[in-house]
């Protein structure tokens, strides 16, 4: 069967986390948070002492993850890595760096790719990341790219941190994710670029409601 898949990609802080969660709610759709699976081999390296340089010894703690997402009743989910509950912590800046060096990685990224194909089930998927519409769905039925500006993107990480009760300096930020851009964008192997049959969203002066009722027009406009 042809099970419908809606790939969301995009920057961090574009939004593209949140609009796929609740999308994903909303229509009683599977969820595949990729980047998660990318901070929790960054986070896993780190608890067990393997260098981030080290692909071979990444490739194969990749294929081993043992993870588990579980739907939260409110929406979201939380994620449990070899017993421990891991859901904020992979959330740090730190973690995050490190998410994006493994990311570069092709042995890391071809051992993750299973893992994240494994996700499709029916009724339907909504998967976020960089290369959902690009390497991992290039089938899907709806592509959104969806951006914003650095400067609102930082705001937007600043005000989740905070949220979440962590320590965050708005302007360390922006430093941050412009180079975290740069690298995602850079890298040889599935480089953040959207795909030739992507939607472009800016969602710089968008809310995520708005942001949501353009995702859903467009997929009620395939037919
Ligand atoms: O989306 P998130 O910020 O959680 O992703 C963390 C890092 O994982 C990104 O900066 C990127 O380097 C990497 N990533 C990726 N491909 C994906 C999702 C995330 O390379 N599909």
């Amino acid at each position: 069967a042809n099970v419908p898949v809606i790939a969301i990609d995009g920057p961090s802080g574009s939004g593209k986390g949140t609009v796929a969660g609740l999308l994903a709610k909303r229509l009683g759709w599977r969820l595949l948070d990729s980047g998660a699976l990318y901070r929790l081999l960054a986070f896993a390296a780190r608890n067990h002492g393997v260098d981030l340089t080290n692909e071979e010894s990444l490739k194969v703690l990749a294929a081993h993850l043992d993870v588990q997402f579980n739907a939260k009743a409110g929406g979201g989910q939380s994620i449990v890595l070899e017993g421990e509950d891991v859901t904020d912590v992979i959330r740090s800046e730190q973690v995050g760096a490190g998410a994006s060096q493994v990311a570069a990685l092709p042995a890391v990224r071809e051992a993750l790719l299973q893992r994240q194909r494994a996700f499709l089930e029916a009724p339907g998927l909504v998967a976020d990341g960089r290369d959902m519409g690009t390497v991992v769905f290039p089938q899907a039925q709806l592509k959104i790219f969806l951006t914003a500006s650095a400067e609102e993107r930082a705001r937007r990480r600043y005000l989740q941190l905070k949220g979440k009760g962590m320590e965050a300096d708005q302007a360390a930020l922006l430093t941050e994710i412009q180079e975290r851009d740069e690298r995602d964008s850079q890298r040889s192997v599935a480089p953040l670029k959207p795909a030739e049959d992507a939607i472009i969203l800016d969602s710089t002066s968008l809310s995520i409601d708005e942001v949501q009722d353009k995702i859903l027009e467009a997929f009620a406009a395939l037919g």
